[in-house]
């Protein structure tokens, strides 16, 4: 037997189902054939199915049967359940039941509602544990809760598992927890005290202390479900919440003097700490300005971008039939280093090493200051910048550039040569007609202004 969530094809078999099983409550006591809202609705089962509500129940492969459940939280109310008329009184409500308590661990309740006339769905449910919450003219509410919650304090919450202050308050009945929080709100006004993150203790799991600033005035408050307790005081009632009130003020009027000569103590050793770390970075700050070269800092010299009169010339003097091979070299070449730099930087700053423009070391190291062999030196975050300042190609047009190094590399003819640099082009024209937002691609090689540059690859994409 399995539960599973409904496909959108399960919910005709659904629907029939389900009209036939609430059909059949006349024989109990039904004043009228009838079932709740879209019992008998194939659209309202698709919906239930497409919210992922519905459920299809398997019996040897077949459809018995079904649920519509609404998770909240850690509350699950069960919709309602149904089973076909021909499979009653094979247990087979029961095996649902379970199925459905099974499916989420978490949940702590469950609910669902039952109209009052039904004998059957009532026993049914008490049959299974389910308590009356309430009811009205028409219905009975019920609600069982969760095997989880009967879990003590220390199996819930293991040395793994911290508890939060929402834990908390799923974990303590409400009065229970509605006390401990008072207990909060009384010592924060009246004392400034606030409860601090619990402590764990092999003997009694998560525990939780009193003070403040990280020093605490009490400790080993212990959290059961329907009482807290602290030292051998037991606080489950007001009555005995006032108690320990007046117990904390005792412990706080006896012990103030001390807390506060221990608050002072630790400010001060915090400040001391801050002090000298704020001195440890003014002296490595000195140091490193000690060290730096003005002329040799920061001297950025990346890969020339390509001048667009030098294209511009190049397809001319080719359209007129001119093969001028020298500048058809200058400018791939040109193509080539921002290709070639602008991917490798790139790869190199991802491991936070950056290349010296002076003699092309590698400069490795977790500082920001950056010295090299040849007396050149780098601020990091520096370099970075002006790497993007330069619109240096990224990764954007990854594979153009990369085919365009590769296949450079292996160009021999005037011909093989100007195809490339067409063919680049022709990628840079693409970049900016396609209306992508970023900066075009064209920008990363091309000096000039962006109208500028846009108007030249425009116009060469014309005229080739
Ligand atoms: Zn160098």
């Amino acid at each position: 037997m399995e539960l599973v969530l409904a496909k959108s094809q399960d919910a005709l078999v659904l629907t029939s189902i389900s009209k036939r099983a609430f059909d059949s409550d006349i024989e109990v006591g039904g004043t009228k054939v009838g079932g709740p809202p879209g019992y008998q609705s194939h659209k309202y089962h698709i919906k239930m199915a497409a919210q992922k509500h519905l459920y299809t129940f398997y019996n040897n492969g077949l459809i018995v049967g079904g649920a519509i459940l609404f998770k909240d939280g850690t509350k699950l109310y069960i919709g309602r359940i149904f089973i076909a008329p021909e499979h009653f009184r094979k247990g087979l409500g029961t095996k649902l039941m379970e199925l459905i308590e099974n499916l989420y661990p978490d949940v702590t309740s469950f609910t669902l509602d039952t109209p009052l006339w039904n004998i059957r769905t009532n026993n049914f449910y008490q049959k299974l544990g389910y308590e009356i919450e309430k009811k009205d003219k028409e219905f009975a509410y019920y609600i069982k809760c969760n095997k989880l919650e009967q879990k003590s304090w220390k199996e819930t919450f293991p040395k793994s598992y911290r508890p939060e202050i929402t834990d908390l308050e799923k974990f303590m009945e409400p009065n229970i927890y509605c006390l401990f929080r008072n207990l909060a709100e009384y010592i924060l006004q009246e004392f400034d005290l606030r409860f601090g993150i619990p402590v764990w203790t092999e003997k009694q799991g998560w525990t939780y202390r009193i003070g403040k600033a990280g020093v605490y005035l009490i400790t080993g408050i212990r959290i059961e479900k329907n009482r807290f307790v602290l030292d051998d005081m037991e606080v489950a009632s007001i009555e005995q919440s006032c108690l320990l009130i007046e117990y904390v003020k005792q412990i706080y009027r006896n012990n103030k003097d001390d807390f506060y000569a221990r608050i002072a103590e630790k400010n001060k050793r915090q400040s001391e700490r801050c002090a000298k770390r704020i001195a440890r970075e003014k002296k490595e700050l000195e140091e490193l300005y000690s060290k730096i070269v003005p002329e040799r800092f920061n001297v950025f010299c990346w890969p020339a971008k390509l001048d667009i009169h030098k294209l511009n010339k190049l397809y001319l003097q080719d359209a007129k039939g001119i093969q001028d091979e020298i500048l058809a070299d200058e400018i791939g070449l040109t193509l080539y280093l921002r290709c070639k730099y602008g991917k490798e930087d790139m790869e190199r700053m991802e491991r936070n090493i950056i290349r010296c423009h002076g003699c092309g070391t590698e400069l490795a190291g977790e500082r920001d200051f950056r010295q090299c062999c040849c007396g050149l030196q780098y601020s990091y975050k520096e370099y970075r910048r002006s790497y993007r300042k330069n619109n240096m190609p990224t990764g954007a047009a990854e594979k153009t550039f990369t085919m365009f190094m590769q296949k450079w590399d292996r160009a021999k003819t005037y011909q093989e040569k100007i195809v490339l640099i067409d063919t680049l082009l022709h990628e840079f024209h693409l970049s900016l007609v396609s209306g992508a937002t970023h900066r075009p691609v064209a920008m990363n090689f091309i000096d000039g202004s962006r109208s500028r540059v846009e108007q030249i690859i425009s116009d060469l994409a014309r005229n080739t």
